[in-house]
């Protein structure tokens, strides 16, 4: 058992273990759950990614306020045009988190990796950087685990919630769950993967959650993009041989005192950021009408 990537590094040692092998071991022990049990389920999961990641290509999706969609879409046809400055596996992983993060908008079935908000940054980046490599399916689904062992040492020692920790704990933790992950699929070492999320997480560092009309929307679909892109550079610094300085575990401390430190209009509340903007606010009349309902009861109760 382990609770922080320092412990999880110990175990490993110099076994020549992944840290997709300790992750899966450790749910085969807590879960009594057979290996092939653990990787079937990691399967199941990951077709639903696979899926979440193309619905929204080829037709657009549109979310049941009508607030947002259809980007997945726009940004594939940009793709076939052949235009763009990113690589085309970047440019892929973006219009996967789009469709994904559109997909959930729309009430559709995602896997939320680590919530529904910042549902499309894992993947995306994986996906993409899979279809890259051309990738065996053992390799993926060992990507995976190692993601979500990044995710669990998040959620031991800080949060994945941005009414908790603003969206630098959920996108901020996808994106460092998604370096780790492709970092692995790339051959790096477990240290490797544990700086490429480290850094992917100081990226963000104090990123506000102020989702339009309390809306998991706008900004998070874009957000979803941007983590593809962060995810992606921080693999390739670590691959690079390019380290954090700051270790991941004390990144992970840091974020959950940035998180508290935030004010609660800046947590998901929707009364701060990009919410009240002349323009946020135009938009949260539109879907709500103008007698004041934000459609998020956290922040208001007022019809209670
Ligand atoms: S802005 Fe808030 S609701 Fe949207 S993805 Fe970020 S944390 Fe989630």
């Amino acid at each position: 058992m382990y609770h922080n990537a320092k412990e999880l590094l110990a175990l490993i040692g110099d076994s020549g273990k992944s840290i997709a092998d300790i992750v899966i071991e450790n749910e085969m022990e807590i879960s009594e759950m057979s290996r092939e049990a653990i990787m079937d389920e990691l399967q199941r999961r990951y077709d639903i990614m696979y899926k979440a990641c193309h619905d929204g290509l080829e037709t657009a999706v549109t979310s049941i306020s009508g607030l947002t969609g259809g980007t997945g879409k726009q940004m594939w046809d940009f793709i076939k045009s052949g235009k763009g400055i990113q690589d085309l596996t970047t440019q892929k992983g973006i219009a996967y988190a789009l469709s994904c993060s559109e997909v959930n908008a729309s009430m559709g079935l995602i896997v939320a990796a680590p919530t529904a908000g910042a549902c499309g940054i894992l993947p995306g980046t994986l996906i993409c950087v899979a279809e890259k490599l051309n990738s065996e399916k053992e390799d993926i689904l060992k990507a995976l685990a190692t993601a979500a062992g990044v995710g669990q040492i998040i959620t031991k020692n800080a949060t994945v919630s941005g009414a908790e920790g603003g969206c630098q704990a959920e996108c901020g933790a996808a994106a460092s769950m998604a370096a780790a992950a492709i970092t692995q699929l790339c051959g790096g070492s477990p240290e490797q993967c544990f700086e490429a999320a480290a850094i992917a997480m100081k990226n963000v560092m104090g990123l506000v959650c102020d989702p339009v009309a309390g809306l998991v929307e706008m900004p998070c679909t874009k957000r979803n993009a941007s983590g593809v892109t962060n995810a992606i550079l921080c693999c390739d610094l670590a691959m690079a041989g390019i380290t954090s300085h700051i270790p991941f575990d004390e990144v992970v401390d840091a974020m959950f005192r940035v998180g508290k430190a935030l004010p609660s209009t800046l947590r998901e509340t929707a009364l701060g950021g990009i919410a009240v903007t002349p323009t946020g606010i135009a938009l949260k009349e539109k879907i709500f009408g103008g007698g004041g309902c934000s459609g998020n009861c956290a922040s208001c109760g007022a019809c209670k």
